[in-house]
């Protein structure tokens, strides 16, 4: 592997104190980073407003670019998914979701997941490798890129999920020097308030959040309201069931700004656990712990070789219905990119030939 430092995930300060080791004042850190984040660029060739000398020496100490575009897919929705390629040649998946007021990307925080999810495609591949702070904040480039071009200001600004391969919270410290890199407003300045980190359930990292000033959004990922279902679904959910979860979650209720809530997500599962009976005892659940929480339902996306089916939609609103009816804020989450792969559980370095582009421009 290239063992150049990687520049896209060095803060503006470790950018000085590299520029300063090789003899450069010190507003060439500004420079670099402006050109990485703020412009987007990918190459060392494409940054003319340093000297040519100094990008050439940079260029044998440092990379910009590590991850490669293997394959890009557009949906029928506008979704597209990028199979990208590390150093290493392990598999990173990213999707950008264009919508109207704002647009979405969808980051890996991991190559693969070691959480066992009986329901995710991603778990197939087990753990290959956590991300690093730079490989995380270039799958935001190479989306924004490829969406609307090197260096062009987005339209309507970008929300970010840390909801594709991985869990965030088993990538704690990369991702939240992601975060802070990226919230810098001489670069992609997407800022914490604009990021949503999803969690399988990883109850110390969810209290350690909680102590982050300027800390991201959380959603967890429950799947089951009892830990019979829950232990069989998510099997973290052995280590740490459903009532110290639930307690963590009380504790970072603390953090929570007005307005702010919690976001549970529950992938539905025909037949598994989308019964009235279960509506009935995840309302319970949340309402026992009377947490400011809302439920985000997501029709189970079909990914062979899973044996699991999504609900019908006749089932997913008879469940919304009863969670509502006993006060709990309940959404149905339209799946997206569905055609490529691309939507949620559905992540594992597949490739579609029917909705490869035609001519998959570099990005
Ligand atoms: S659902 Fe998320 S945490 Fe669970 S195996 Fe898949 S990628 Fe990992």
């Amino acid at each position: 592997m290239d063992k150049r430092i990687h520049l896209t995930g060095l803060t503006q300060a470790e950018l000085t104190a590299l520029v300063s080791e090789m003899n450069e004042p010190s507003y060439r850190a500004g420079q670099i980073f402006a050109a990485v984040h703020g412009r987007r660029l990918r190459s060392f060739d494409e940054m003319t407003d340093l000297p040519k000398d100094f990008r050439a020496r940079l260029a044998e100490r440092a990379s910009v670019s590590t991850l490669k575009v293997e394959s890009r897919y557009l949906s029928e929705d506008g979704t597209r998914r990028y199979l990208l390629k590390t150093e290493d040649n392990l598999p990173v998946e990213a999707v950008f979701i264009p919508e109207e007021r704002r647009d979405t990307i969808c980051f890996s925080s991991q190559s693969g997941c070691p959480l066992q999810c009986d329901f995710c495609l991603t778990a197939r591949l087990g753990l290959l490798r956590t991300l690093t702070a730079g490989e995380i904040v270039e799958q935001i480039i190479i989306a924004l890129n490829d969406a609307y071009g090197e260096g062009v200001r987005t339209p309507h600004g970008t929300n970010l999920v840390a909801m594709g391969a991985g869990e965030p919270f088993l990538a704690f410290e990369p991702l939240m020097k992601a975060l802070r890199i990226m919230a810098d407003p001489k670069g992609l300045y997407i800022v914490p308030n604009r990021v949503t980190v999803s969690t399988a359930g990883v109850v110390p990292r969810i209290r350690e959040l909680a102590t982050v000033a300027d800390r991201p959004h959380l959603a967890i990922s429950l799947a089951a309201p009892t830990d019979e279902l829950r232990d069989v679904l998510m099997p973290i959910n052995k280590k740490w069931p459903l009532e110290e979860l639930m307690a963590a979650c009380k504790e970072f209720e603390r953090s929570l700004k007005a307005g702010e809530r919690f976001t549970f997500e529950y992938v539905m599962l025909d037949n598994v656990n989308d019964s009235d009976e279960q509506a009935r005892q995840l309302a319970n659940l949340l309402n026992r712990h009377n947490l400011r929480a809302k439920v985000n339902l997501i029709p189970h996306n079909p990914a062979e070789p899973l044996p699991y089916r999504p609900s019908s939609p006749e089932r997913v609103e008879s469940f919304k219905a009863i969670l509502e009816s006993k006060g709990v804020q309940a959404y149905v989450r339209r799946p997206r990119g569905r055609d490529i792969y691309a939507a949620c559980g559905q992540l594992a370095a597949r490739r579609t030939a029917n909705t490869l582009t035609a001519n998959p421009s570099p990005v």
